[in-house]
């Protein structure tokens, strides 16, 4: 069947930045699967993967406002340094995940730290990069009444 809402779609995909550099992969891993149309993935591959069907390969490259957004200066704050006290590993370049009371919260890496103030980045890492996807299309099937239901593939 070919990509339509509410399908069940494995790809396998490697994205690379603009040098070609490679960000992440699915290679020797299991694909990724995914229910289309529910904004699981990134809506610049999402669209491009309409109507495609199991075999099919293609190269995508998604523009940040399709992918994961314009960077964001307003983004990059300073905060008191006391709110990291509990994390004894800090140190520029680690990322953490907010706690959200409902959600996956956000993912914010650490620029600078000074003896009273920690600089943080809470755009999303791959902010502002054309992203470069080569995928190709492993499975695609019928969800389940279940998955439809939940929005989520169910193994
Ligand atoms: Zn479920």
């Amino acid at each position: 069947m070919n990509i339509q809402n509410q399908a069940v779609v494995s790809i396998h995909y490697t994205l690379t930045d603009e040098n070609g550099e490679v960000l992440d992969s699915s290679s020797g891993d299991d694909p990724l699967t995914y229910l289309h149309g529910t904004g699981a993935i990134i809506p610049g591959l999402e669209s491009e993967l309409d109507g495609k069907e199991s075999g099919d390969k293609l190269n995508v490259a998604v523009e940040p406002q399709e992918a994961y957004g314009e960077f964001d200066e307003s983004l990059v704050q300073q905060v008191p340094r006391e709110i990291f006290n509990e994390i004894p590993d800090l140190a520029p370049g680690l990322r953490l995940r907010t706690t959200e009371p409902d959600g996956p919260g956000k993912i914010i890496t650490v620029v600078a730290i000074e003896d009273e103030a920690v600089t943080i980045n809470a755009n999303h890492p791959l902010a502002g990069m054309t992203l470069h996807f080569a995928v190709e299309v492993e499975d695609v099937r019928e969800a389940t009444d279940q998955e439809i239901e939940h929005g989520h593939v169910h193994d």
